[in-house]
């Protein structure tokens, strides 16, 4: 099982390593790490944010054109947005195999609050994890303190410790290499 992260340039610098390997351990996965090669489609500038689904166009058509056969998860620090919704901290689409976590929300700098980059480390693995569990198949999970609860708000990504609940742990440790490649 592999995936591949895609690290935008503008994405957060110094703090690529311990994400990575915060994921790797939660996830159970070594993701490998590139410069993010995909053009950032989507943006639309009156809301100065980026259409996290055409950004999933881009790198879905990516993807096809250089015949990725692995996931790929892309990581940048525009905000998202998609349709009826102000934000999203990331959109994953399992079946086409991938998915964009965004840091603009995950800092603290974002509410008016002290910098820290213990917290922007532990909120962007946290919410790396989550759609990489979207792209093995796990849906989002009612249990606050899982990573595939769907948090609303920063208090709920807080909330949400970098674990697994059982069951979505299961589900996990059950994906086959069959599944996540049709
Ligand atoms: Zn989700
Ligand atoms: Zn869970």
């Amino acid at each position: 099982m592999h995936i591949h992260i895609f690290w935008d340039s503008g994405a957060p610098e110094g703090i690529q390593t311990p994400v990575v390997k915060n994921i790797t351990s939660l996830a159970g996965i070594q993701p490998s790490v590139e410069e993010n090669p995909v053009r950032l489609a989507g943006y639309a500038g009156e809301k100065k944010q980026v259409d996290a689904a055409v950004l999933l166009d881009s790198i879905s058509a990516y993807r096809r054109r250089h015949a990725i056969p692995d996931p790929v998860l892309l990581v940048i620090a525009q905000d998202l947005f998609i349709p009826r919704h102000s934000f999203v901290f990331g959109l994953a689409r399992e079946r086409e195999g991938v998915a964009v976590v965004s840091s603009a929300r995950l800092g603290n700098s974002f509410y008016g609050r002290d910098h820290s980059d213990d917290d922007l480390i532990d909120r962007l693995s946290k919410e790396g994890a989550h759609e990489i569990g979207h792209l093995l198949g796990l849906s989002h999970c009612s249990v606050p303190e899982c990573i595939m609860f769907k948090p609303d708000t920063l208090a709920e990504l807080d909330c949400k410790k970098k674990m697994f609940c059982p069951s979505c742990r299961q589900a996990l440790e059950s994906v086959s290499i069959d599944q996540i490649r049709t």
